[in-house]
């Protein structure tokens, strides 16, 4: 678990490839590698003040300059030579460096967002819209990409399509925010009845499915161009393989621990497919931020100071979070 002093001790300084490319962005919004906390850093700024200067640019830095309100999100380097990366899909590439907790070129760990100062490349540095806050707008570096990718991916982005959704959690309700972007009709699948007013009446969604509701199940059976799996428990797949329409897509973004088990014959009639889908490249990432700025899409979230961490931690056990909790590293980490 993490504790506020593990979060004090960490700075991290990273350095760029090419003779120190580097950008310096003391005022930045960091997603944790781990898709759980959003760091914000405001540093003395309202959290719900968009302000983010950069407070620095290596001299070989290009694309950004000093003041330019930026974000970095999952990732801060990869191997920039496989084929993943040559595609700009550096979340594939198997050097991947994660933000948080990965080891970077130089040998020193990575520590994400929990420190007042951050150091990165420009690559993997995005430019937030001006009318994005930055808190809210901090968990689509993760929770974002990862579901707008899969959409636009998989054809999934067409006005008109019916999409599903299941599990109305971090990623479910901004995926339910990009579909409708998207013109899509969008059903939310749960198994909480409870969460039925707030999928319709807040983010927007067409219609609510009860997994375990056998005859909603079973009325609902071939309507589903796609299905956006967000769950990270285990659960069976053979009912949300029904739902889909010939040739539709069940994409898992969502990773339970255990294997799920897939039964080949709904798969054969209907020339279903089951994909899996993670984050996006940093180009995509700036095509994402970029696409939500002109919807004004945000995600949902709750702004906690950097000592209330572990509490949080204790709420997340419990889903108790609607949707993430961003902490404001900025105004409350404090020097020991
Ligand atoms: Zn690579």
């Amino acid at each position: 678990m993490l504790t506020v002093m593990d979060m004090r001790m960490l700075t991290m300084m990273v350095a760029g490839q090419q003779g120190m490319k580097m950008l310096g962005s003391k005022f930045c919004t960091v997603e944790s590698a781990i898709p759980i906390f959003t760091v914000l850093r405001t540093n003395g700024a309202s959290p719900s003040t968009p302000l983010s200067p950069v407070t620095e640019v290596g001299s070989k830095v290009q694309k950004f300059k000093v003041g330019d309100k930026v974000g970095v999100g999952c990732m801060v380097g990869a191997c920039h030579s496989c084929d993943s990366c040559k595609n700009d899909l550096e979340n594939y590439c198997p050097k991947v460096i994660l933000t948080y907790n990965s080891i970077y070129y130089d040998g020193t760990m990575t520590y994400g967002g929990y420190s007042d100062h951050m150091v990165a490349t420009e690559r993997y540095v995005v430019r937030i819209p001006d009318n994005l806050p930055l808190d809210a707008c901090a968990p689509l570096l993760c929770a974002g990409i990862t579901t707008y990718r899969p959409l636009r991916y998989f054809g999934l982005d067409k006005p008109g399509l019916n999409l599903g959704v299941v599990g109305l959690g971090g990623l479910g309700h901004v995926a339910v925010k990009f579909a409708k972007a998207f013109g899509l009709k969008v059903t939310v699948i749960s198994t909480s009845p409870r969460k039925k007013k707030e999928a319709i009446e807040h983010l927007g969604a067409d219609s609510f499915l009860i997994s375990t509701d056998p005859n909603e199940m079973q009325a609902a059976m071939g309507t589903l161009d796609g299905i956006i799996g967000t769950v990270s428990a285990v659960h069976s797949l053979l009912p949300l393989l029904g739902l889909l329409k010939s040739h539709g897509k069940l994409v898992l973004v969502g990773a339970p621990e255990k294997p799920f088990e897939l039964p080949a014959f709904p798969l054969l009639m209907g020339r279903k497919i089951v994909a899996g889908s993670n984050i996006g490249g940093m180009k995509e990432t700036q095509e994402m931020i970029d696409f939500a700025g002109k919807h004004n899409i945000t995600a949902d979230i709750e702004v906690i100071p950097a000592d209330y961490v572990n509490t949080a931690m204790e709420r997340l056990a419990k889903a108790d979070v609607k949707y993430r909790f961003v902490i404001d590293i900025g105004n409350t980490l404090k020097a020991a």
